[in-house]
């Protein structure tokens, strides 16, 4: 097994981390992808694209690519995101109107 990210080969007592059925990145990358997750939350967006940069630096495998642009569209702001032209099968609950 290699990482999905880095390309690296799993070593015998190493663990991967399983992000989808056909992505499972080594104990760095996840950390980097958490790290990116925490500095999201606190805002700090300089450091976040940092670790971005280096994510992408790295062997990624086309899995993985399509795996980071789901979780990279969680951080967006929903008007950032718009429409993505071929996205179909993501029409489940999107006209929600709140009203009092
Ligand atoms: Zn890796």
């Amino acid at each position: 097994m290699k990482c999905s990210c880095c390309g690296k080969k799993k070593r015998l007592f190493e663990s991967f981390e399983e992000l989808d059925t056909a992505v499972s990145v080594c104990v760095e990358c996840s950390k980097k992808l958490y790290k990116y997750q925490d500095y999201m939350k606190e805002k700090n967006e300089n450091e976040a694209k940092k670790i971005l940069v280096e994510v992408k630096g790295t062997k990624n495998s086309p899995e993985f690519e399509v795996w980071l642009d789901a979780f990279l569209l969680r951080f967006k702001k929903k008007e950032d995101v718009g429409q993505t032209g071929n996205s179909s099968t993501e029409s489940s609950e999107k006209t929600t109107t709140v009203e009092e």
